[in-house]
């Protein structure tokens, strides 16, 4: 089977590592930009299976790359999911009114996050979550 490959946009070096190599072990390809505008534009050609995108970025932050990427018809059914720190309520309606397809919570729990994005991507796109 062929693996899934990941994009994740995070700035923090240390946790763009423990991300990398809990999903890499994990048999996930794993294919990172540390910003929000390299992000973008990596996801016009590494053909992401599901994106991981940090919230606070230097440049613009996760809710304009979601943007940004939503206007990419090539990447409809493409499932972009926040990573944020601010593990508030309102944090996780925010994310879901601006069009994310689900939320992880920092700092990120390596024994959860496999199994995690095993089940974004199984979800697929929905407006609702
Ligand atoms: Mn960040």
């Amino acid at each position: 089977m062929p693996s899934h490959r990941i994009l994740v946009v995070e700035d923090n070096p240390l946790n763009l590592k423990l991300v990398r190599d809990v999903l890499t072990v994990s048999g996930f390809e794993v294919v990172a930009a540390p910003s929000g505008e390299e992000g973008v534009a990596l996801a016009q050609t590494c053909e992401p299976d599901l994106v991981l995108m940090d919230i606070q970025l230097p440049g613009i932050d996760g809710y304009e790359a979601l943007r940004l990427l939503r206007q990419n018809r090539q990447l409809d059914g493409v499932p972009v999911v926040a990573v944020t720190a601010f593990a508030m309520r309102e944090d996780r309606e925010r994310a879901a009114r601006e069009g994310f397809d689900g939320y992880i919570g920092k700092p990120i729990s390596v024994r959860e996050l496999p199994s995690q994005v095993s089940e974004f991507l199984g979800n697929g796109r929905s407006d609702v979550r």
